[in-house]
């Protein structure tokens, strides 16, 4: 490969992997797209996915599937739940409440956990008060 497009390869590497790091939303590719595009205009859409496939399976950062939404992406790969609002779709982390022990797991059914996930859904405080505020 050309020095110069690895180069450049890397450097939109770096920048989706910092600009995912610089949030705690749980944003998707099109927002990370937005703000790396305001750093190096000439990045598209497709390169934003292609990178954020590659760091995924590298295992750098995670991709959540969140039920019935577009993929949302975390930088935090450390073990924890998500709360998602089934209202305005905001993504929260969910730390300490999902910490089975996976050893524990395969004594008791037999399998071998190699992957979890948790969630919760429901209302986040802002949709709340607005849930609440309509019933006054
Ligand atoms: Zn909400
Ligand atoms: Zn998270």
């Amino acid at each position: 490969m050309e020095r110069s497009s690895q180069t450049r390869q890397t450097r939109q590497r770096t920048l989706v992997l910092e600009t995912l790091r610089g949030t705690k939303s749980h944003p998707t590719a099109d927002w990370i797209f937005e703000k790396v595009r305001a750093k190096l205009p000439t990045i598209s859409l497709g390169t934003v996915y292609r990178n954020l496939n590659l760091l995924r399976d590298a295992g750098t950062i995670r991709e959540l599937r969140v039920h019935g939404r577009t993929a949302r992406w975390d930088a935090d790969t450390s073990p924890h739940g998500h709360f998602v609002c089934t209202s305005c779709g905001d993504v929260r982390d969910v730390m300490g409440l999902d910490a089975y022990d996976w050893q524990e797991l395969k004594d008791l059914v037999g399998c071998t956990v190699t992957f979890q996930r948790c969630e919760f859904y429901g209302l986040c405080p802002k949709c709340l008060r607005r849930e609440e505020r309509k019933q006054q």
